[in-house]
């Protein structure tokens, strides 16, 4: 796998439901939910496009810290 200094993918996420902030890069919508690949990489599904993306590293935030 490359990486060639790339900068880390990381996204924030609540721990106990597992929604993780910010907007889907493919339909902007911020309903992404944590999930872990085959492989045991994390990464996040769009609940609604379907669009799946890999992240290198999960921070977890507060639930409540984010207001809906
Ligand atoms: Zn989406």
């Amino acid at each position: 796998m490359a990486v060639d200094g790339a900068p880390k993918k990381k996204v924030q996420a609540m721990r106990v439901s597992g929604y993780v902030i910010g907007p889907c890069s493919a339909c902007s919508k911020e309903q992404r939910a944590l999930v872990m690949f085959d492989d045991y990489a994390w990464g996040v599904e769009c609940l609604a496009c379907g669009h799946t993306e890999r992240v290198d590293d999960v921070e977890y935030v507060p639930e409540g810290d984010v207001e809906y």
